[in-house]
């Protein structure tokens, strides 16, 4: 009798924390939506599969990260979420949309993803807010919010999260807001039901794959998307135009390919990805600086100081590359007419 009693008690306790917990999850869904988000999953904050962990140092080892030496630091972070947050239970994932209307040309040589405010700034305050809340509600929440800032896979929990699956080109697919979203994510100690579990309907319906396409390897002008799932920074416009702080030396001695007219960034695998037709319309704050930079001629470029250039882009993305390798973008292009 005693333990029929027992077994009642611990269904209705397991019971109420379900509740409970799905409860949460729609709380916080329900905060994505209201921040704009696109979309919102989670998935729960264990170690990533050694499958992951091979690819990601296979692709270091051979060198396809280029002169990014941060990205292989902290390799122990980056699989396994507890070394980043104590006692993690939960990544929540969340994408912002960035994409301009169709009907708005990308001005010269800039890519989409940097027409306005720093998305590091705009989704880490969103987040913040979000954090906030949670704490508010969950004195003994802790967490931390990343986006594209720390040793942190986002694509990899996004697909996790139920969120998408990863294309040929490298990005993440979402079937209902398409292929230009940044990823924020908040690794915390809450135990949040997994998207598996909340929507299994919606989690079976985001996984995916691109089958026979292969329009963004078509795409790609400098041979950087060696095959399926296979980029090498080497020769990817967006790494030397961004990223590179060797750029000038690397010219000097050939070993960058043509960028084809760009300045900073490159949208070509991207652009050409039929899932752009899912696209939401981007936040606002994400293209402020469109009407200043729309119909701007590279001279333009070469004419501003770094003062003008460090004020009128001071909350930029354009700041990372810096105005010295869109000056040597400028001549590159000049040099390869
Ligand atoms: S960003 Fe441009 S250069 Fe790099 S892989 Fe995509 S299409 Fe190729
Ligand atoms: S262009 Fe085609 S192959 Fe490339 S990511 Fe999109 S669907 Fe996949």
């Amino acid at each position: 009798m005693l333990s029929l009693l027992k077994q009642i008690i611990i269904k209705n306790f397991i019971f109420a924390h379900t509740v409970r917990d799905m409860e949460l999850y729609g709380i916080i869904k329900g905060m994505a939506s209201e921040m704009g988000f696109a979309d919102f999953g989670c998935a729960a904050a264990e170690q990533l599969p050694a499958h992951v962990r091979e690819r990601y140092i296979s692709a270091l080892e051979e060198g396809r990260f280029a002169g990014m030496a941060y990205l292989g630091r902290n390799l122990e972070k980056r699989f396994n979420p507890a070394l980043l947050v104590e006692g993690a239970a939960s990544i929540l994932v969340f994408l912002a949309p960035y994409s301009l209307p169709d009907s708005s040309p990308a001005p010269a040589g800039i890519a989409q993803y940097a027409l306005g405010r720093d998305y590091h700034q705009v989704i880490k305050g969103k987040l913040f807010q979000i954090m906030e809340r949670l704490r508010e509600m969950y004195p003994r929440f802790s967490g931390r919010a990343f986006t594209d800032s720390a040793p942190v896979l986002e694509r990899e929990w996004a697909v996790r999260a139920g969120l998408g699956f990863v294309g040929k080109n490298n990005f993440l697919i979402s079937k209902s807001c398409g292929i230009k979203n940044f990823i924020g994510v908040i690794i915390c100690n809450l135990h949040i039901p997994e998207t598996k579990d909340a929507e299994p309907e919606k989690f079976r319906m985001a996984a995916g794959r691109c089958g026979d396409c292969t329009r963004c390897l078509q795409a790609c002008p400098s041979g950087a998307l060696e095959g399926e799932y296979c980029m090498d920074s080497r020769r990817c416009i967006s790494y030397h135009t961004i990223e590179n702080r060797n750029l000038a030396a690397d010219i000097r001695q050939g070993d960058v390919p043509d960028f084809h007219g760009r300045l900073f960034g490159c949208d070509s695998c991207l652009d050409a990805c039929p899932w752009n037709g899912r696209n939401l319309p981007g936040w606002e704050e994400f293209h402020e600086n469109y009407p200043l930079l729309q119909g701007k001629i590279p001279q333009w470029w070469e004419s501003l100081t770094q003062e003008e250039f460090g004020r009128i882009f001071k909350d930029s993305p354009l700041l990372r590359g810096g105005l010295e390798n869109i000056r040597e973008s400028v001549l590159w292009n000049k040099r390869n007419i």
